[in-house]
């Protein structure tokens, strides 16, 4: 077997390139049931698509479904179960919309499967259990299509991780503030066969995994071998694969290690890698952005969860917004699990179930429930509360 690594001006050509170079399609029967998993992570309101490199490209999905009936397929289904935040219409179905990929899969007579709706079967994960869907499983040819993009806590998310979108919302919470995240995501990508990965490189994405920092790449990886797949993406972001907790546990659960990989072929990795960076401070970068003095929010780091992710930087953002340029008066924002609220602090807000349990002691903080919050009533208790300098 083979990794196969290919540059492309048509995602369509490009697709069928990589297959041949990493044989991808061996196993494949005209009459298996095949599941393809894009990462559609989250739904977008604009009336433009989902920014490019967030999500899998529509284009990348639509050419492999053009293969697969070209190989005779028939049965072909999509799967995904994005961020569910009720307050801001965001769910699955408003991700399959929203990225283009519903509608291919209309005009493709392709099923579509919100993983979020069960049902599902309980997993162990070593830590506690996580209910996975179902359908992720009743499947003979599993095809993990992620993006290429970094990671705010993970450092990359791609094939491996790509499939933490086949558990239940409060899984998801489960595999954050419960469990260690890296060592789930590894436990579960070893509970789901996976005959094909294939990373949609059309863009790269820096300081993921959201936001709209990408490079175009106009790549395409594929092959049969997760952790083979996984290190060549790693490499093209230039990030060292070892460095990578889930992919190196990942290994280790599998009898591995990152030395045992397979062979490149098409493009090399040298001439086509783009350095993109992960590392991102996301409530310091809108502290400056909006010059606010007087306010400390700490990175909440592995604890916090996509959905509060997503939730708490809207209401935070709007909020600044308005206040640009604003001295606070000593005033401490938690978010997570990890933050513990400084003694120093005037005044402090708790935004979500996590933060509330582990400052319990702090009986005067601003309190805002929810797992997660809804940007309404966070951003509504910045505006009433949140106490200015002068
Ligand atoms: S409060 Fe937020 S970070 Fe904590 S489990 Fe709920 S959604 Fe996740």
């Amino acid at each position: 077997m083979a990794v196969g690594l290919v540059r492309f001006d048509e995602p369509s050509d490009g697709l069928a390139q990589a297959l041949e170079l990493c044989d991808g399609l061996n196993g494949l029967r005209s009459d298996s049931k095949v599941l393809i998993k894009p990462n559609i992570v989250i739904g977008s309101r604009s009336r433009s698509r989902p920014t490019p490199g967030v999500v899998t490209s529509a284009a990348m999905v639509e050419a492999l479904i053009d293969l697969l009936r070209e190989h005779g397929c028939g049965d072909i289904t999509v799967g995904e179960g994005s961020v569910v935040l009720a307050d801001m219409g965001l769910d699955t179905n408003m991700a399959f919309g929203s990225s283009g990929i519903g509608e291919v899969a209309e005009r493709h007579g392709v099923g579509l499967v919100d993983f979020n709706a069960g049902p599902f079967e309980t997993i162990e994960t070593g830590e506690g259990t996580a209910r996975l869907s179902r359908r992720a499983l009743e499947t003979d040819f599993f095809i993990s299509m992620p993006v290429l993009k970094t990671h705010a806590q993970t450092k990359v998310t791609l094939g491996l991780k790509n499939v933490k979108g086949c558990i239940d919302s409060a899984s998801k919470k489960k595999f954050h503030d419960k469990f260690d995240l890296e060592a789930s995501i590894a436990v579960l990508a070893s509970k789901i066969p996976v005959s094909l990965t294939i990373i949609d490189a059309t863009y790269g994405l820096q300081h993921g995994p959201f936001g709209n920092d990408i490079r175009q790449m106009n790549l395409i990886v594929a092959g049969k071998d997760r952790i083979s797949v996984d290190s060549v993406g790693a490499q093209l972001m230039e990030i060292d694969p070892r460095s990578v907790v889930h992919l190196q546990k990942f290994a280790e659960l599998t009898g591995r290690t990152l030395d045992d990989v397979e062979e490149v072929r098409g493009a090399r990795i040298e001439e086509v890698a783009q350095k993109l960076e992960w590392r991102l401070d996301w409530p310091l970068d809108l502290l400056d952005r909006y010059r606010i003095e007087g306010m400390v929010i700490d990175t909440p780091g592995h604890s916090n969860c996509s959905g509060c992710s997503v939730a708490v930087f809207a209401a935070l953002d709007r909020f600044l917004r308005e206040n640009q340029g604003t001295l606070f008066d000593n005033v401490e924002v938690c978010i997570g699990k990890e933050p513990i609220a400084k003694s120093g602090s005037r005044q402090v807000f708790l935004l979500g179930k996590c933060p509330m349990f582990v400052n319990r002691e702090l009986k005067d903080a601003i309190k805002v429930k929810g797992c997660p919050p809804t940007v309404q009533d966070t951003y509504e208790a910045l505006k009433r509360c949140a106490a200015k300098s002068g």
